[in-house]
């Protein structure tokens, strides 16, 4: 008879496990406590329009081509990929903005524009940058963190010193114009860290952006939810929502099954890629890997006021993805990772998909995602989310010339009380647990329990650690590990 594997949740890294595992002949149910699936990536649909809740940036395509081809399949199967052009828009004040375009060497000469110069350091820094993207996605992110002898290879021992500088230090050895040194410590951000506590060897980032460029699906991030729902059924995954999990079985130091909704459910394996803080607290005490002064301790990314505006007319001056870089980062990030306080002056991300995706909003009419990264667990109430809006759509309209309040037709919020309430997320971060030197590889939580046999996890708290590709992996090799038992 086929083993049972119970999955926890229905995010990236749990729909990824549980399409491995299906293939390799377990018979696998989902239980997701939302009524959709997708975890963070789920979807908002109003009035004709669309927005992705969560992610927005579809960045390293190779990940996501090596996913679908483990299942003898491909992206285009399921949805259409374009590659955007330009890649995105960065504003530094009124009149000032550079725009990355869809080719390094288009990149080049805005860099050259900006610092003479600075186009050769360019070149050389994202040949690192290939170079360590090569050796880190195409190989170490694939290695479950069981131990410390992973990372050591011929080629990651030539680049140790690496470990111990930061993307922040390297970046400012080449290059001086502070815009420029913006725009490359942004891309590791997305690991949930600030370049100044992230280990230089993730310039990778800068490839995945330069590189390799910014993707988008038809239809928005929520496609690619909806392929892995439709591989999964077609592999003969159950999911099941409305499934909140409320307790993990344990008996003579096994996990036997869960608690659903009442029901008890039996399972040879439990695999959770629910928030791993939160998975813990579903078993008893003395079972757990992690006390709390664990997780207080730790770095996580930040959490985020988001916006989902729907606009009757079509807005200038902006590319499907707009950084507004107006306002000081250094007192940004002091605010999310050492005062964990609301910033005064908040840098903000905003999307508009519908400049370039026709599905996003009807004719004419512009759909918007408004992102301030903000500290875990600041207090969160409907009048600071309203004073934060009228900040940054204040600034929007003076950076991009225009009046879009008299043209909002409406807007939904989302903040750390929504990410609580919806993911269970501990604090209410957006994106997991950052990857900083010491939170990195084996060093973070691990796939396998330490206390409980046949229980495993999944999912951005643990590893490779934040983002969509590597949720997808982080499901690759938690699937692979349960296998190995067997
Ligand atoms: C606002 C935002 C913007 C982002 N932008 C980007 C981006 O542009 N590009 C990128 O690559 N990444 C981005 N990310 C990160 C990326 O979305 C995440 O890393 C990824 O989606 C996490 O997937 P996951 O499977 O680990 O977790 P989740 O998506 O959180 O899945 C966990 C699931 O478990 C469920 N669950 C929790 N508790 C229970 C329970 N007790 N019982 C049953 N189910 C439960 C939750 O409801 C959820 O569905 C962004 C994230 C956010 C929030």
């Amino acid at each position: 008879m086929k083993k049972k594997v119970a999955v926890i949740g229905s995010g990236f890294a749990s729909l990824a496990a549980a399409c491995y595992l299906a293939r390799d002949g377990y018979n696998v149910e989902i239980f997701e406590k939302n009524a959709n699936i997708g975890g963070r990536a789920r979807q908002l649909k109003k009035d004709g329009f669309c927005f992705d809740i969560g992610p927005t940036w579809y960045w390293m395509p190779d990940v996501f081509e090596r996913f679908f081809a483990d299942f003898g399949k491909q992206p285009s199967d399921y949805y259409e990929l374009k590659k955007l052009s330009p890649a995105y828009k960065v504003f530094f004040g009124k009149n000032d903005s550079i725009t990355i375009e869809d080719s390094l060497e288009k990149i080049c000469a805005a860099f050259e524009t900006e610092e003479p110069g600075s186009s050769k350091k360019l070149k050389q820094f994202i040949e690192e940058a290939k170079n360590n993207y090569d050796i880190a996605i195409k190989d170490l992110v694939y290695r479950p963190g069981v131990s410390p002898l992973e990372l050591i290879t011929p080629t990651t021992a030539g680049k140790i010193g690496q470990f111990f500088s930061t993307i922040s230090k390297e970046v400012r050895k080449e290059f001086t114009n502070q815009k420029l040194i913006q725009i490359l410590e942004f891309p590791v951000l997305f690991l949930g860290a600030k370049a100044s506590n992230t280990p230089a060897f993730y310039s990778f980032m800068n490839y995945a952006d330069f590189g390799l460029g910014t993707w988008h699906p038809k239809g928005g991030m929520y496609k690619v939810i909806e392929a892995m729902e439709t591989l999964a059924n077609s592999l003969g995954v159950k999911i099941t929502t409305n499934a909140p999990v409320s307790e993990i079985f344990v008996e003579n130091n096994t996990a036997t099954g869960m608690q659903v909704n009442g029901e008890r459910i039996e399972a040879d394996y439990i695999l959770s890629g629910a928030d791993y803080h939160h998975t813990e607290t579903l078993l008893p005490e003395y079972k757990r890997q992690y006390k709390e002064s664990y997780w207080q301790k730790k770095t996580f990314a930040p959490s985020a006021l988001l916006f989902f505006a729907g606009f009757n007319k079509k807005l200038e001056n902006v590319t499907h993805h707009t950084l507004f870089f107006d306002t000081d980062f250094e007192k940004h990030a002091k605010a999310i990772y050492d005062d964990a306080e609301w910033p005064e002056n908040p840098l903000f991300y905003a999307s508009f998909p519908s400049v370039t995706d026709d599905a996003a909003a009807p004719e004419g009419k512009e759909a918007g995602i408004f992102l301030i990264p903000l500290a875990p667990d600041v207090e969160d109430t409907p009048e600071i989310r309203e004073n934060y809006f009228q900040k940054i759509i204040t600034r929007f309209e003076s950076l991009t010339n225009q009046n879009v309040t008299d043209h909002l037709l409406f807007k939904e919020s989302f903040c750390v009380k929504d990410f609580k309430e919806d993911y269970n997320s501990y604090k209410g971060n957006a994106y997991g647990l950052a990857n900083t030197l010491l939170q990195t590889a084996f060093l973070r939580p691990k796939l396998k329990s330490k206390k409980v046999h046949k229980l495993f996890f999944t999912g951005q708290l643990s590893v490779p650690g934040p983002g969509v590709p590597p949720s997808l992996i982080s499901g690759k090799l938690a699937a692979g590990l349960i296998q190995k038992e067997n």
